[in-house]
């Protein structure tokens, strides 16, 4: 009672003008440890793209306790929650990805991963190893707070759940440009967007680059195929095998010796090689799967074309048959941050952790589907570090090489700890938009 009374007496002394982000530095804890309950829970049962149906079950009994208006099994498992403020205002968009990959956890975390599952023919273990378990519990934590405070809440929240952002299944489509083919934009308006990622640097680091931000993303698959014979008669028969070694080789002099690079950065790498089923049998085929990253659609054309070049080579060389596929499952445009937008609002990611913001000038070679959202209307996209505190690197070596475990390792690592920098991020930004435009 007595502290009733006092905290009664001292109110006036405080700021009565209350405002979106005044709860944001005092309890936050208690939200922030379902956040991480939240986290936990999902990163224990991570489901592939399209696949996301617990996760999405989740979401939505969540948003549904908030009293937000939603509408779920968009490009198969997303949802949107509409969230009104009281006041009038904007319509801003937040997104949110919630797939998991086909890796096997090794983290050795109480909550880690032991799902596992077939994919593209193989058993594979599935985890959370881009850290999409902690984009979907931030945004909970987000809506959370925006719901419980949006008698503060200028214009509305479009919370954007998607699935599919690593790609979907080939041949179902999916991720944020589906979900912009069934209409959500249309039907929700939203005139801005803002998307998070965790990532391996210092705990806490928010990072945005203005303009060019991501490269755009296209897997390619090789198919080689050569006549299959007895391995102790190699000269009966056409080695697949062998072709696709002088593949890889020569694939990788592309961007080391056949294209300028100087000013738009590109990268071929090989992901996938598949062939054989027995020591001394030489396969009838071969397959290599692989992803071109640039940031010029130009440089993009030129690097197809050398491509195929490379494999006409080879099975000429060879005497196999060779054929190329660009775009499995889809393409990914490259990521633009709106530079006004990052202008206006990087204020907003410095207040949520101050001291601990960078405005990066690295375009960073990782691709992203959230391309597809901010082709639409301006928006941007920023990192949340989430190592250990006092591990790793800060943000002002971004996209360097480091000891701790990146996205899609199996050790990959999220500290708990981070996560309320990314709430308070995406809080920040929702106040501060309506009086920057
Ligand atoms: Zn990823
Ligand atoms: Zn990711």
């Amino acid at each position: 009672m007595k502290r009733i009374l006092l905290s009664a007496l001292l109110l006036p002394s405080l700021n009565l003008s209350a405002d979106l982000t005044s709860n944001l530095n005092n309890n936050l804890d208690l939200l922030m440890e379902k956040v991480i309950e939240w986290r936990h829970d999902i990163h224990e049962h991570p489901e592939l793209g399209n696949r996301e149906f617990r996760t999405s079950k989740k979401i939505e009994e969540h948003l549904r306790s908030l009293g937000m208006q939603i509408e779920t099994k968009i490009a198969y498992t997303g949802l949107v929650g509409m969230l009104e403020g009281d006041l009038p205002g904007p319509t801003i968009a937040l997104r949110a990805d919630m797939d998991a990959l086909p890796v096997e956890e090794k983290t050795g975390l109480p909550f880690a991963s032991k799902v596992r599952t077939t994919y593209l023919g193989n058993e594979v273990g599935v985890m959370h190893a881009c850290g999409h378990d902690a984009h979907v519990a931030i945004l909970m934590g987000v809506a959370e707070y925006l719901a419980k405070n949006k008698s503060q809440l200028r214009g509305k929240v479009m919370f954007i759940f998607q699935p599919a952002e690593e790609g979907p299944p080939e041949d179902e489509g999916g991720g944020a440009k589906m979900m912009l083919e069934e209409g959500i934009f249309d039907r929700y308006q939203p005139e801005v967007i803002f998307g998070l990622h965790v990532t391996n640097i210092a705990n806490g680091v928010l990072v945005v680059k203005s303009g060019p931000a991501l490269a755009a993303a296209s897997a390619y698959r090789i198919k080689i195929k050569g006549t299959q014979t007895h391995g102790s008669t190699p000269w009966a028969g056409i080695d697949p095998v062998m072709a696709t070694a002088e593949l890889i080789q020569s694939l990788n002099t592309i961007v080391s010796r056949r294209i300028n690079i100087i000013n738009n950065p590109a990268v071929i790498s090989v992901g996938m090689v598949k062939a054989g089923t027995r020591n001394n049998i030489i396969p009838e085929d071969a397959e290599i799967m692989g992803t071109i990253r640039t940031f010029d659609p130009e440089l993009r054309k030129e690097i197809y074309s050398e491509i195929e070049q490379v494999a006409e080579g080879v099975a000429l060389g060879t005497g196999t048959k060779i054929s190329v596929e660009f775009d499995v499952g889809g393409f990914f445009p490259e990521t633009y941050n709106d530079p006004k937008l990052v202008d206006a609002m990087k204020e907003s990611l410095m207040k949520a952790s101050p001291g601990r913001f960078v405005e990066s000038n690295i375009p960073v070679t990782g691709a992203e589907d959230f391309s597809y959202f901010s082709k639409e209307i301006p928006g941007f996209y920023f990192w949340l570090g989430v190592n250990k505190p006092g591990v790793g690197l800060d943000s002002s070596n971004f996209g360097e090489r480091t000891d701790v475990a990146g996205n899609h390792s199996p050790y990959f690592y999220v500290d708990d700890s981070a996560l309320d920098e990314g709430l308070r991020a995406f809080v920040h930004l929702v106040d501060d938009y309506p009086d920057k435009f």
